[in-house]
């Protein structure tokens, strides 16, 4: 059995940033992107899973429910090797459940004061739901982390990540630069892949 391709897809986020990028990579399917700014009323999904696998699911699962139309959502976490993982699935609240990010770089930079290894990686789950069920879609950007803050772009763990193969910060970077090699970017080009395979012909 094949899926039609769907000619309006929910975006879970209320971030201009996230649609805008979002929209760039699926510009060429002639599907509408409608995002959570068309849907005052859309509850606001609790994001306590352990996973950001589970945490994009349910993000679309929930929406799925609420709007009856096919439903997309990410999450990201920073996942550093010595850290055994961490912060990951926590990365938005790791130096506590209000926090900033620039005490979450802090306290990276902290764990990872007497560490040689540094090695890290941005990891992006994509979740689409449908009446058919949910699909994931990964995307992987590997690299390191800094001794310290390098430049003024980008957000969150941006101004401590070299990407493997660059010399300079996420946060050092054009944002198009970025944009072509990072985590989200590939997740989505996997996800625009995936749409653009589903037939669009009769079941
Ligand atoms: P979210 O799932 O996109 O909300 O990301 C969760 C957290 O991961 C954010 O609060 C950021 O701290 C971090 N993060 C996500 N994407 C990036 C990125 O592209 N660069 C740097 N930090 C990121």
């Amino acid at each position: 059995m094949t899926l039609d391709r769907p000619s309006k897809v929910v975006l879970s986020t209320r971030n201009p940033h996230k649609v805008d990028e979002i929209h760039a990579i699926l510009t060429d399917l002639n599907i509408s992107l409608l995002s959570l700014a068309s849907f005052p009323s859309a509850p606001d999904v609790i994001e306590d899973a352990d996973s950001l696998e589970g945490n994009a699911a349910k993000k679309s699962q929930e929406l799925f429910v609420f709007t009856g139309l096919p439903t997309v959502a990410d999450d990201t976490g920073l996942e550093v090797f010595s850290l055994n993982g961490a912060p990951g699935v926590h990365s938005a609240r790791f130096a506590g459940p209000e926090s900033k990010d620039a005490a979450n770089r802090l306290r990276l930079l902290g764990e990872l004061a007497s560490m040689d290894d540094r090695r890290a990686q941005f990891r992006t789950v994509i979740a689409f739901t449908t009446e058919k069920g949910t699909r994931l879609f990964e995307g992987v950007c590997k690299g390191h982390i800094t001794f310290e803050e390098r430049g003024e772009g980008g957000f969150g763990y941006d101004s401590l990540f070299v990407p493997n193969g660059f010399e300079k910060t996420f946060a050092e970077m054009e944002s198009n630069q970025k944009n072509e090699i990072s985590h989200r970017a590939r997740a989505l080009q996997r996800f625009a892949s995936y749409l653009t395979g589903l037939t669009t012909e009769a079941k």
